[in-house]
């Protein structure tokens, strides 16, 4: 596990090293429905953005009040929400803490269930917030159903304590490809 991250990591740097400004970026609005706290919210985005990071992919925040503002439209959405909200969408990938459409490139955290475990987790609910972002965020740019037996991607969260997860190797590779060839 530890071996597999490090060749991706020293696969990556040996390209990026040099150029962080050249490295593949996912720009993502995040639209905060569920009102999570501005200091947890800037943890999770930190902890989603390392995950990425650790496959040499930067990634790039733009609040829901700076897109709309600004008119950008970012390529992918994430939207933080509470569980019964009003929703018309039919996900295509459902997950117990969120669920994803990568075909309008938007994807669901359900905030009061990523809360709800840290009554049996030692991790913070930021700290969960963030994996689950960059997990949701991960179907977005993966192609498939995108889950796997370890890693990130894992479908099921894990509550323990132990050091960051991020992609599997050729998951890093389909979404550093998907970033720069778009596809
Ligand atoms: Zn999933």
């Amino acid at each position: 596990m530890a071996a597999a991250i490090l060749v991706v990591l020293f696969a990556f740097s040996a390209v990026d090293a040099d150029a962080a400004d050249d490295a593949p970026t996912v720009i993502v609005r995040l639209d905060n429905l569920a009102l999570v706290p501005a200091g947890d919210l800037d943890f999770a985005e930190g902890r989603a953005a390392a995950v990425f990071s650790r496959i040499g992919v930067q990634v790039t925040w733009i609040p829901e009040q700076i897109a709309v503002r600004d008119h950008v439209m970012p390529p992918f959405t994430v939207v933080l929400i509470k569980s019964g909200s009003d929703l018309t969408v039919r996900p295509a990938i459902v997950d117990a803490l969120g669920f994803a459409d990568p075909s309008v490139s938007r994807a669901h955290v359900i905030y009061d269930r990523v809360e709800a475990l840290t009554e049996r987790s030692q991790l913070s609910a930021a700290s969960l917030l963030g994996d689950v972002i960059a997990h949701e965020l991960g179907h977005l740019i993966l192609p498939g159903p995108g889950h796997t037996t370890r890693g990130i991607m894992r479908s099921g969260v894990d509550v323990h304590v132990h050091p960051m997860e991020t992609f599997t190797g050729p998951q890093a590779r389909q979404i550093v490809s998907r970033l720069i060839h778009g596809r």
